[in-house]
């Protein structure tokens, strides 16, 4: 049996969800077909760190925008939001940083957004656990944490009440000329929004999209332990290097006061195992910055698949080899930061109606030589 929709989301983590909420809020009623539960991806595997990054033009607007449509909506629903901003803490740890920490505070001012430079008694006030010689810092206050387990269940509870509709346990194995074929059935729409993570690319193989395996450490109940969300500089280099294996430190304070440690990169398919010499040079990483990190009890340490695309951005837009199809997956690392744009900006692009950023980075297209 055929069911016939306004349009289909498959894929029900973060960008899924907020795609249902803007295609709902522009007044399309939209079935999001999961093929597990809300939230089961990426998005329940993640920091939940909401961040303005300044890796790309692009990649700051979406980001940028994004993180005000977060605030706006954490205003009008309190229940979002878990603590107060913690800000993010961006941590040189040589003199010879310095001149980038210069270059990043800079970026960020000549764009609108608030920062503040640290000198290296500043960053120790601001970070008490930070080891002691570090060369300076760079606060960005506005930055916030999230508990995106909980905020995806919210997205979608406000798109059902707008009128969208979510199918859990639907896994779609195929995806035609405006129709998803479903194990348990097949639905047609004019409009078919591709939102399944890093698995996107096993519906549409052309679609250069690889799971990019991550692993985070959490500990036991530290109250204070750390103020921000701190970073080292290095960051954004360990997130775009495509090849082997990268660690960078990366704690973020929980409102459970539990301390969250992270970040690693690797590239070995769907193998979710933790890769037990990658967590050690990880934590090994965050205790050069925070030597009591090694104090702390820990918990749990799990995997997680970030959808990554080759030029670091992700795809927003008509896939136009296949009518009616459009895609929103390949955000990476900051796809709780920016699903609310992407959603916002889909949405737009669909009911054809003027979007508040320049679609053009992000056109799927653009692998193909079409933009
Ligand atoms: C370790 C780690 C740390 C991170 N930290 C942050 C952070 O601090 N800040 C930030 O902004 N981002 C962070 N991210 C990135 C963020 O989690 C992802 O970019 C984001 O969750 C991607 O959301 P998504 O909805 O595209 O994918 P997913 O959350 O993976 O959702 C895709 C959904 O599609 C479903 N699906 C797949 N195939 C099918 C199918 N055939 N049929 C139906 N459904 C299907 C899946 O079950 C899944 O629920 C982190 C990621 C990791 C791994």
């Amino acid at each position: 049996m055929t069911l016939r929709h306004d349009a289909l989301i498959v894929g029900g983590g973060i960008v899924g969800a907020a795609c249902a909420l803007y295609l709902a809020r522009r007044g399309l009623r939209p079935l999001v077909l999961e093929a597990d539960f809300v939230g089961s991806g990426a998005t329940s595997a993640g920091m939940g760190h909401l961040t303005v990054m300044d890796d790309s033009p692009a990649q700051f607007a979406l980001s940028s925008h994004s993180c005000s449509l977060w605030s706006d909506l954490g205003d009008q629903h309190g229940e979002l939001w878990e603590e107060d901003p913690c800000g993010t803490l961006w941590v040189a740890a040589e003199e010879e940083e310095l001149p980038l920490l210069a270059s990043k505070a800079a970026f960020y001012r000549e764009r609108g957004l608030e920062v503040e430079e640290l000198s290296a008694a500043d960053l120790a006030k601001a970070e008490p656990e930070l080891r002691p010689g570090l060369s300076g810092g760079l606060l960005v206050p506005g930055d916030r944490v999230i508990y995106a387990p909980k905020a995806v269940r919210w997205l979608m509870e406000e798109a059902v009440a707008l009128g969208a509709e979510v199918k859990e346990g639907s896994n779609v194995l195929s995806l035609e000329d405006r129709t998803a074929v479903c194990d348990s059935g097949s639905f047609e729409a004019d409009v078919i929004v591709l939102a399944a993570g890093a698995q996107s690319a096993r519906l549409l193989p052309s679609l250069p999209l690889e799971p990019r395996k991550g692993h985070l450490v959490i500990t036991d109940r530290y109250p204070g332990f750390c103020r921000h969300q701190v970073l080292e500089l290095g960051y954004l280099k360990s997130a775009h290097q495509m090849s082997g294996q990268s660690v960078a430190f990366n704690v973020q304070p929980r409102a459970t006061e539990q301390v969250l440690i992270g970040s690693s990169r690797e590239l070995v398919g769907w193998d979710k195992s933790v890769n037990r010499g990658l967590v050690h040079a990880m934590v090994e990483r965050a205790i050069e910055y925070m030597p009591r990190l090694a104090e702390l009890s820990v918990l749990r340490t799990w995997t997680g698949f970030r959808p990554a695309s080759r030029d670091n951005l992700p795809f927003i837009g008509r896939w136009e080899p296949i009518d009616g199809l459009w895609i929103a997956a390949g955000h990476e690392g900051l796809g709780i930061t920016t699903s609310l744009a992407t959603g916002e900006l889909l949405a737009d692009l669909i009911v054809a109606r003027q979007p508040t950023l320049d679609p053009s980075p992000f056109d799927p297209m653009r692998v193909v030589g079409g933009s």
